[in-house]
This record gives C-alpha cells, structure tokens and sequence, in this order.
C-alpha cells in the first residue's frame, strides 16, 4: 500500500516523461513498483519496463493516495483528462527535471513537466499542466497560461503572454515584449516549428515562418 503514481498517456510523450518520473521517485525513495502508466487504450501489460493499467484499474488499485501527471501533448485531452482526475480523487502531480533551472519567484501551477534542460527565468508565472519540453527557457516576467504546450527548443522571451491552450512548436522563437507591453500569444494558438515571432498572435491563430506570419488556407504567406 502507500502513494500509487502515474504517467498518464504511454505514446511518445509518456514515454518521455516516464524516465523523469522514476527519477523524482527515487530521489524521494520511492519504490518504482509504486509507478505506472495508465492509458484508455493499452497496447501491452507492460511498456519500457513500467507496469500499464487502464484508468479504472489504476483507481481500483490499492493505495492510500493517487497522483497522475497528464503526459499527453495536446492540450484539450489534458484538460479533460485533468477534470477525470479530479473526479476521482487523484492528485495532479508535478515532474521538474533535476536538471531543470527554475530562478527566483517563479510561480508553477499544478501537473507540470519541466524535462531536462529546461529554464524558468525569475518572475515568471506559470499555469495547470505546463509543458515544457527538452531544452525550452522561459524568460524573465512571463507569464504562461492553463494547459499551454511548448515543443522541445522553444525560446520564449522576457514579457511575453502565452493564453491558455497555445502550442509552439519546437525551435521557435518568441520575441520579448516590454513591461506592461507584452508580447502575446492568444488562446489556442499555433505557433509553427522553427517559427520567429515578432508581433502579437491572435487567439486561435496559426503562424509559421521568420517572421511569422498567419497561415492561409492551401498556402503559406
Ligand atoms: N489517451 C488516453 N486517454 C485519452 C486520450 C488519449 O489514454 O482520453 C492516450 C492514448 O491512448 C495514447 C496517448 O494518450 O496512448 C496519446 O498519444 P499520442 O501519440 O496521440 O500523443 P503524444 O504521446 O505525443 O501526446
């Protein structure tokens, strides 16, 4: 019995995140038996040596507590995944690299992922279920929203806003805003792999390119 922890999602990003799991475990001296996957549609028994249950078997399993930490890259599917939790009872679980650099008064929302390489600058705020993939910094006084995505190599500047659900795609740049003047990237926006950001991106908007530009349907301009 004890604390049950798991990697929710066994496709390519919980088997990213899973070695960071085990990691943090250990360092708290925690039993790898207590650490598994879970996925609704489980493909084997067992994944890179972890244990895999599906959702009702993880919240049938024995323990005193439960923790998952939503390791799914689109965001829609961790927010609702996120409320199925709540739901049941199971805590949302926080993984930072141990190689991670988080600096001064930086705020972290529950059920985030900082991978190895990652950098929080100082002042910066942070929303539920972040991800921030191998080798992003997020500069100094930005301020990150609920259930954001960045791709692995995402440069985000100082003063930047990232809303809610946007995702930026991996190599892209975010230029800084100022203070009181932020940059900002809206609501369920895309940002383009290898993308330069330079101006506002609206809410729901899709942009690529140096500097990027909205994308238009059947062609990029
Ligand atoms: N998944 C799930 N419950 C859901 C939606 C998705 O368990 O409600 C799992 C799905 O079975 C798959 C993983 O989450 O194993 C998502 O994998 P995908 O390859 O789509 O994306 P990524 O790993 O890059 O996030």
């Amino acid at each position: 019995n004890g604390a049950l922890f798991a990697v929710y999602g066994a496709s390519g990003c919980g088997r990213s995140v899973m070695p960071l799991a085990r990691a943090q475990l250990q360092a708290q001296g925690i039993a790898p038996a207590r650490l598994v996957f879970v996925d609704d549609r489980p493909e084997s028994a067992v994944v890179n040596g972890q244990r895999l249950l599906r959702y009702e078997e993880f919240l049938d399993a024995p323990a005193t507590t439960r923790h998952a930490v939503l390791a799914i890259a689109q965001s829609g599917i961790r927010e609702r995944l996120a409320d199925r939790c709540r739901v049941g009872g199971v805590q949302a679980w926080t993984l930072i690299a141990a190689n991670a650099v988080v600096m001064d008064d930086v705020t972290l929302g529950e059920g985030a992922i900082l991978s190895p390489f990652v950098t929080l600058g100082s002042n910066v705020r942070i929303g539920r279920h972040f991800h921030a993939n191998l080798y992003c910094y997020v500069e100094h006084d930005s301020v990150i929203g609920d259930f954001v995505t960045f791709a692995p190599g995402v440069k985000c500047n100082g003063n930047v806003v990232v809303e809610d659900h946007a995702y930026v795609g991996a190599g892209a740049v975010i230029k800084h805003g100022r203070p009181g003047q932020p940059m900002t990237i809206g609501r369920g926006a895309v940002v383009g792999m290898g993308a330069v950001v330079t101006r506002d991106v609206p809410a729901g908007v899709t942009v690529a390119g140096n500097p990027a530009r909205p994308l238009v349907k059947g062609r990029s301009c």
